[in-house]
């Protein structure tokens, strides 16, 4: 059996695995990895600071290689996406995650889970369709999960990412708008969206203790999302100051170091488990 070291939570600066050099190779390697099934998913909570709970958690994908340590998804996802490998690593996380959320649910528990798509997916013609045969194999209800959608989707071809969100909506999924506030959207076009959720990209966040001006586009925000009925949440948490602040000021929702890592989900549970809620 393949060992599986390097997965665990740690801090991408510290990873000193040689770069991979070659774009050929990496391509090689990649159709390798969708073949032999080599991504694993973590998942990192968020907690809910109106009332402490820990009732969601957001799906992160990594690739477990033979013999490197554990790849993060900047390391592969970019390169998946534009060489079309996305589509596979796609289906694999939707299914992975699904099967997830159905063992949590039959142990009683009730976690949301947020699934990241990327650009490619959205733009990808019977998406939904698959989704929906994904949810039939593994017994999975729509209303479990929350697909996030970046902003440069949207900007890429607004009009096929409203149609495809429409029918994800329509299937039972929430949507989320990730890493609000880096991209160039319109706020026009997130209204038209049928999203229920901002997620407010750390570059605001992880320093807004300090940074007034962080700290004013964070509370802008929040007071937008909220006057547009949409829930809001602070990823890039590494401090209990920013995390007292964002409860204050009445965010929904938080993620980030400070909480805790994204971990496999063996190891959520225990997190869980241990938890005084
Ligand atoms: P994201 O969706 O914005 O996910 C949050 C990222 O922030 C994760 O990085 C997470 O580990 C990291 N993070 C969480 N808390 C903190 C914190 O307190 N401080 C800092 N500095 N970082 C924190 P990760 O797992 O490396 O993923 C990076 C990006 O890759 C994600 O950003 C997402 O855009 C993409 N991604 C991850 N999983 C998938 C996937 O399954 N499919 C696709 N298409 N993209 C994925
Ligand atoms: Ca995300
Ligand atoms: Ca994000
Ligand atoms: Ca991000």
């Amino acid at each position: 059996k393949r060992k599986r070291l390097g997965c665990a939570a740690y801090d991408a600066k510290l990873d000193v695995e040689p770069e991979i050099d070659s774009r050929l190779a990496l391509s090689a390697e990649l159709r390798r990895a969708v073949e032999n099934n080599e991504f694993v998913l973590y998942y990192q909570p968020r907690v809910n600071l109106a009332n402490g709970h820990v009732r969601e958690v957001e799906a992160l994908v990594r690739w477990q290689h033979p013999d490197r340590a554990c790849l993060l998804p900047d390391e592969f996802v970019p390169f998946a996406e534009q060489t079309g490998y996305i589509r596979d690593i796609t289906h694999w996380v939707v299914g992975a995650a699904f099967a997830q959320t159905v063992r949590w649910r039959a142990q009683g528990l009730a976690i949301a889970v947020s699934i990241n798509l990327s650009v490619r997916d959205l733009l990808s013609a019977g998406l939904p369709e698959r989704f929906g045969e994904l949810l039939q194999r593994h017994g999975a209800s729509p209303d479990w999960f929350t697909l996030e959608i970046t902003e440069s989707a949207i900007i890429d071809d607004p009009e096929r990412v409203l149609d495809t969100s429409a029918q994800l909506h329509k299937m039972g999924f929430s949507l989320s708008i990730d890493d609000f506030g880096t991209g160039y959207s319109s706020l026009a076009l997130i209204k038209k969206l049928p999203v229920g959720e901002l997620n407010i990209d750390r570059s605001f966040v992880t320093n807004m203790a300090t940074s007034p001006d962080d700290m004013s586009i964070v509370r802008s925000v929040i007071d937008l999302a909220h006057n547009m009925g949409l829930r809001v949440v602070a990823e890039g948490v590494e401090s209990a100051p920013v995390l007292e602040l964002l409860g204050r000021m009445g965010c929904d929702a938080a993620q980030g170091y400070h909480i805790c890592r994204p971990v496999p989900g063996g190891q959520l549970e225990e997190w869980l488990a241990s938890r005084e809620e």
